[in-house]
């Protein structure tokens, strides 16, 4: 029912009551079709006429525009003219238009439905994601004639409740899948204690939508509650929605496991495994298009698109279109709209703690949604994960990798990383075989952040570990992993501030056959620039002459079948490390015959 309308039977209430015999009412009302007999029943099971007319007042307030229409055409036959009079002034249009009368495309009567249920309105600033918002309202009319459960799921800030609460916005969905109701109810992380007060709340509300005189008492436990919900969406609201936010733990989830409709957000994936019914899920991609993400920007700071200064790009980009990110800047570039190089150096600089807006999302900082999604994992788990902050950005691994470093069996490996996938915590792309896992930036900058005065620390594991791995020879095959090795193993020594291991494997020739073989010389090459200044701490002369024999050859290496690097090498000056070497192993091999 309209505002308007629900607002003039509120003023009007009083004398209403005080006048009307609903008896005589509700014959036309149900012959229109708004009011059931059932209805009627419970009306008319009041004892005295006053009573019955609140009562009938109280089911009219839950319906719509033609409910509000057919009681005033009631008074009016049944001479109540006066009384009519009163209502005359706010009766709602009854085309469909004035049925609908939409605001934000959402009609009043599902308006209505949502605000009592819960359901948080828009963001202040919002944009479509139509593609998404479409998936999850085709899984939801799935719900329409079955009990089951919707999870959407993503990492920390990538827009999951915001999707929840907009996809019910929806006339048709709420008419055709959930008339009795759509309730939102926010979990979190909370202990027994506080799920029970969650639940008490929930049962409150809807037995205060009942047309019983005494409430009853709160439940005493998360089983009496359970039953309690049970029994209120199976007699009561057996076509409603229970929206679940940001739910962690599958024994949460079990306490709302009573065979009714579900739509739950959640960082982890596998948490309906833990419960009964039809399931579906819907993916939420954890960044926004760049041009959306600008959109957000544009209208924090109330601007034109195309009027955004290039900051604005490379803080979509720096954050990759992290919706929680940039409506954190972007509330920040409102109070301050010159500060955009600021926020964004603040960005690259990994300063999550001075990106920080009280707002109705549920952390104030972004290091702080990270972290509670750490905070989940066991300890050891979470010692694995931290592992993690070694790898670099936008590179993939596959499990084998992760296999030597955790020095674990790859199925135990791939347990592991499945769980880090389910919570969001890491990505998989699928398209590769192996499949290859990677962090999303967001992620890396916090571990990296996090974890920064161990870092080296943590990359001299990763060498440790190669060692013990390969200790009778290195990764031979192009395979996933030899691939890995060749391209990072320097990074990773540098990174310890390993440098005599540095200097050993990179003015090796056998390192350099090896590597060439696999991936050409560009990247041997790329290597003796970047850790040159380390490398010239020792010789910088031999570390010229490898970067000059690969210079001079490096056309040579790409060709298959690959050359034999030794001969090659011989051809160098005899003053060059690389010629002294290649003489040893061509020594080697003569006197092996
Ligand atoms: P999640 O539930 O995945 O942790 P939220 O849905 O709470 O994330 O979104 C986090 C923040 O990102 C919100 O507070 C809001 O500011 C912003 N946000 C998310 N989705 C949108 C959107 N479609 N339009 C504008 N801002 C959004």
């Amino acid at each position: 029912m309209e505002e308007r309308a629900r607002s003039c039977l509120l003023r009007s209430k009083d004398t209403l009551e005080q006048d009307i015999k609903a008896s005589y009412l509700m014959d036309h009302m149900i012959s229109d079709g708004v009011l059931t007999t059932d209805e009627e029943d419970r009306v008319l099971s009041k004892p005295t006429r006053r009573e019955q007319a609140a009562a009938l007042l109280e089911v009219l307030l839950r319906k719509d525009n033609r409910a509000y229409i057919s009681f005033y055409n009631a008074l009016v036959r049944e001479s109540y003219g006066d009384l009519a009079n009163l209502l005359h002034n706010d009766l709602p249009q009854l085309s469909p238009e004035g049925e609908k009368s939409f605001s934000n495309g959402v009609s009043s009567l599902v308006q209505l439905i949502l605000s009592e249920g819960g359901v948080p309105q828009r963001p202040m600033v919002f944009v479509n994601r139509p593609a998404l918002l479409n998936q999850v309202r085709e899984k939801l009319y799935q719900l329409q004639k079955v009990v089951g459960w919707v999870t959407v799921f993503g990492m920390a800030g990538s827009g999951k409740s915001v999707l929840a609460a907009e996809a019910v916005r929806d006339h048709s969905l709420i008419k055709e899948c959930f008339p009795d109701g759509v309730h939102w109810l926010s979990v979190g992380q909370c202990e027994r204690a506080e799920l029970l007060v969650r639940m008490q709340s929930l049962c409150f509300r809807l037995e205060q939508n009942q047309t019983v005189d005494s409430t009853p008492r709160p439940p005493n436990s998360i089983e009496e509650a359970k039953e309690r919900l049970r029994f209120l969406m199976l007699r009561k609201f057996p076509r409603a929605l229970l929206i679940l936010d940001d739910v962690w733990d599958s024994s949460s989830l079990r306490a709302f496991d009573i065979q009714c409709r579900v739509l739950l957000t959640t960082r982890n994936r596998s948490l309906t495994d833990s419960v009964s019914g039809q399931k579906e899920s819907v993916p939420v991609e954890s960044g926004l298009d760049e041009e959306k993400a600008l959109e957000i920007l544009a209208l924090y700071v109330n601007a034109q698109l195309h009027s955004l200064p290039e900051q604005a790009h490379c803080i979509v980009k720096e954050c990759k279109g992290s919706p929680l990110v940039v409506s954190l800047i972007g509330a920040l570039l409102r109070e301050f709209p010159d500060r955009w190089g600021y926020y964004l150096r603040q960005l690259q600089r990994k300063q999550f703690q001075r990106i920080r807006k009280s707002s109705s999302y549920d952390y104030e900082a972004l290091d702080q949604a990270m972290d509670a999604s750490l905070q989940v994992l066991n300890d050891e788990h979470r010692e694995l994960y931290k592992d993690l902050s070694v790898l670099e950005k936008d590179v993939k691994v596959p499990a084998k990798v992760l296999s030597v470093l955790w020095d674990l069996e790859l199925e135990e490996v791939e347990d592991v990383l499945q769980e880090f996938v389910n919570k969001s915590l890491l990505f998989r792309d699928c398209n590769q075989r192996p499949y290859m896992y990677f962090l999303h930036d967001l992620q890396l900058d916090f571990l990296t952040e996090q974890n920064r005065s161990q870092l080296a620390e943590l990359h001299g594991k990763v060498v440790r570990q190669y060692q013990q791995a390969y200790a009778k020879g290195p990764p031979t095959s192009a395979d996933v992993e030899g691939l890995y090795w060749y391209r990072f193993l320097p990074h990773h020594i540098a990174r310890a501030g390993l440098s005599k291991e540095l200097y050993s494997l990179m003015f090796s020739l056998d390192w350099v056959k090896n590597k060439a073989q696999i991936m050409g010389s560009a990247h041997l090459i790329n290597d003796y620039v970047e850790h040159g200044a380390i490398l010239d701490q020792e010789n910088s002369e031999v570390r010229l002459q490898f970067q000059e024999f690969l210079s001079l050859n490096g056309h040579q290496l790409e060709q298959r079948p690959f050359p034999d690097l030794v001969q090659l090498a011989l051809s160098q000056p005899h003053c060059s490390e690389v010629y002294r070497q290649a003489l040893l192993q061509a020594k080697e091999r003569a006197s092996r015959g």
